[in-house]
């Protein structure tokens, strides 16, 4: 039996990532302690617009297809996650299957997005079929006029990610895993074996340790010795009760996006900021957002801002997660780096992680995804 000090595995981080490591890890009846500074799902994961998008948004193919193979595994656990999580913990994630329909106002933006129906048309689960304006108008009559032509995908869906990370907390706990609150400040392997992990008020001990901290991975390089090229890039996300009105699409358009979820309100977004660790929502990225929304979606007069949220991505230098063991340290691993599409990927980098953990490989190829390809 493992002592409360001394857990098989520690995981740092409670955002998604960190919280389906921890979860696959505690099902498989480790010993598992989540170290957490502030709170579970208190950035991203709990701030994200919660799109589940295997396919992409507005994205190229070849942006999108090295991680595919990832996404259809995410894909799946949530689907079995919308089921489970909520018998588990009681917490409804609200997670759904609704259509996504990606606009387009130019010949440039049509062209692009009848590539993406061609592709993404051979993907099994899926159906997309390219409309023109009046089609795309049927389907969400509250688009522009402007709107010549759109990409309608069905068989991608959305959730609640603040649910989602709550959800997941319960359930790691429910099997045993413990959070704890403190900012882990470094490591130590002195033997080259047993771990130990420092707070500032702690020192646990542990026999693997993975590092799930999001857009402050890049600490991490200073612990092993390694480059660790992960930075953040903000994003400002925007509820606004819109009155009657309901989108029942995810209308998207160049990386923005909008939908009424089912809590009534309109979401949209979003920004992308290089501005550092600032996560404070700002007048110009609300304008933004607005600019873009209603572009998309015109006759919006009568809608009210409700809530106002700024988050940071964690954007690894060549646009690709992280996710494997860490070079030149024992039994540490990393998964991070997951960009637009963490709350996707989350579970797919969990399951990846607890297989390598409990059997010694991963089930889905994990050489692309190798923090090892920076080193050079
Ligand atoms: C505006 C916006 C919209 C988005 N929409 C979507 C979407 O629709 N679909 C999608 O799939 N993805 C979306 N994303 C991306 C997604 O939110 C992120 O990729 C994902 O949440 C990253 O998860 P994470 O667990 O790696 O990081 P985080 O959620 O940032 O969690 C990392 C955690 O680690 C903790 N931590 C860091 N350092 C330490 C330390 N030293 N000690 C202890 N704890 C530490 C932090 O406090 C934090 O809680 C969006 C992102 C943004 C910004």
């Amino acid at each position: 039996m493992a002592k409360p000090d001394h857990p098989d595995i520690c995981v740092v981080g409670g955002g998604i990532v960190g919280l389906s490591c921890a979860y696959f890890l505690a099902q498989n009846g480790h010993s598992v302690t989540i170290l957490e500074r502030d709170s579970v799902g208190s950035h991203a994961s709990g701030f994200a617009y919660g799109s589940l998008s295997p396919l992409g948004e507005a994205g190229l193919a070849q942006d999108i297809l090295p991680e595919l193979a990832l996404a259809r595994q995410a894909m799946s656990i949530h689907t079995e996650w919308a089921k489970t999580l909520p018998e588990l913990t009681g917490v409804d994630t609200q997670h759904r299957f609704r259509p996504a329909l990606d606009i387009a106002f130019s010949e440039k933006e049509v062209a692009l997005g009848k590539s993406q129906v061609e592709w993404r048309s051979k993907e099994d689960g899926y159906r997309s079929e390219w409309l023109d304006g009046n089609q795309a108008r049927e389907i969400v009559p509250e688009i522009s006029k402007g709107v010549v032509g759109a990409a309608y995908t069905e068989g991608v869906a959305d959730l609640d990610p603040y649910r989602l990370s709550l959800a997941l907390a319960q359930a790691c706990e429910s099997m045993g895993a413990s959070i704890r609150h403190g900012e882990v400040i470094g490591m130590d392997q002195p033997n080259g074996k047993v771990l130990t992990i420092l707070t500032a008020n702690d020192r646990i001990q542990c026999d693997s340790l993975v590092l799930a901290m999001g857009p402050w991975s890049g600490i991490i390089s200073k612990w092993i010795d390694a480059k660790v090229p992960i930075r953040p890039l903000k994003g400002q996300i925007l509820r606004l009760d819109a009155g009657d009105l309901e989108i029942n699409c995810s209308v998207g358009w160049r990386g923005s996006y909008a939908c009424t979820k089912p809590d009534g309100l309109l979401w949209t977004g979003t920004t992308e900021e290089d501005v550092g660790f600032n996560e404070t929502p700002t007048p110009s990225g609300r304008d933004s957002v607005i600019e873009s929304l209603t572009k998309m979606i015109p006759n919006l007069e009568e809608a009210r801002i409700v809530e106002h949220t700024a988050c940071l991505r964690p954007l690894s230098a060549d646009g690709k997660v992280i996710v494997g063991p860490v070079q030149n340290k024992t039994n540490v691993f990393i998964a991070s780096g997951t960009g637009r599409k963490g709350i996707l990927l989350g579970p797919a980098l969990g399951k990846i992680i607890c297989d390598l953990i409990t059997l010694g490989q991963s089930h889905l190829d994990i050489e692309p995804f190798r923090l090892s390809r920076f080193q050079n």
